[in-house]
């Protein structure tokens, strides 16, 4: 039997989107009218943030309702130009019923000098975010935004977006502002630790495979698995050891033949 999907109602969805922005803008995560927030109503229908307006100062009213294809349904205001890349990820990934996008500061600096999050150092990160790509530089408002992010919204949770900030989405719109939350979170613990503490154990392919498993028994199927190295075991060693004394022998052995 299909799971039919329950959305939000036009009072939760308004009044979940005011929760969120005053939450995103308290963390620092933007400033001044920065960011835009969206949640679904129904399988083409959301509510988003108005343009012009700070995030932290938002009340119900000021929310406005579109269609996937971007027509305005209801609301006093306009919509952010940014909400074209909710669009795009709605149309993208029928799973995601709500998108949030910030500027918090350290994930953008990793977005300005075009890293990609995805070293395995934290292991709710790689759980609750997986890897995070930086989408390539778009001018903001152009048709260019939802094509750059366009291949990441089906296998990832969240993108970096080039010289501009983060796009996050989820289930619902706490999962999708978590996202937001963890990615900075992970942003400044690999800043912290590459470069200025300057030291990172990542962790090794079998850890890693382990909080996949975790993380497909919590019923989330996207994220990527993060690049990982094998750690050497002593296998491996003690077979390297016995080649080189055989070596060792063999010479010596020719060597004495030969005088
Ligand atoms: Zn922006």
């Amino acid at each position: 039997m299909v799971e039919k999907t329950k959305y939000y109602s036009d009072f939760e969805a308004k009044k979940l989107i005011c929760e969120i922005g005053k939450r995103v803008y308290n963390k620092n995560f933007v400033a001044a009218n920065d960011g835009n927030i969206s949640v679904k109503v129904g399988p083409n229908t959301i509510w988003t943030t108005p343009t012009g307006v700070s995030k932290g100062f938002m009340t119900p009213d000021m929310m406005v309702k579109m269609d996937l294809s971007g027509k305005i349904l209801a609301g006093k205001l306009k919509p952010s130009s940014e909400v074209k890349m909710h669009l795009r990820v709605y149309k993208e990934n029928p799973e995601v019923n709500a998108v949030v996008h910030a500027h918090p500061p350290v994930a953008t600096s990793y977005a300005i000098a075009g890293i990609s999050l995805e070293k395995p150092i934290s292991p709710e990160a790689v759980v609750l975010l997986g890897r995070v790509p930086v989408a390539k530089y778009a001018t903001p408002g152009t048709e260019e935004v939802p094509d750059s992010i366009a291949p990441y919204c089906k296998d990832h949770n969240a993108v970096l977006l080039a010289n501009h900030g983060a796009l996050t989405w989820g289930r619902d719109i706490i999962e999708a502002y978590y996202r937001m939350e963890s990615l900075e979170h992970y942003a400044l613990m690999s800043m912290y630790s590459t470069n200025i503490i300057n030291k990172a154990n990542e962790l090794s392919c079998s850890q890693v495979s382990d909080l996949i498993e975790i993380r497909t028994k919590m019923g989330i199927h996207s994220g990527g698995v993060p690049p990982c190295e094998e750690q050497p075991n002593q296998t491996d060693t003690s077979k390297e050891q016995l080649i080189e004394e055989v070596v060792r022998k063999v010479t010596a052995e020719i060597l004495k033949k030969l005088k």
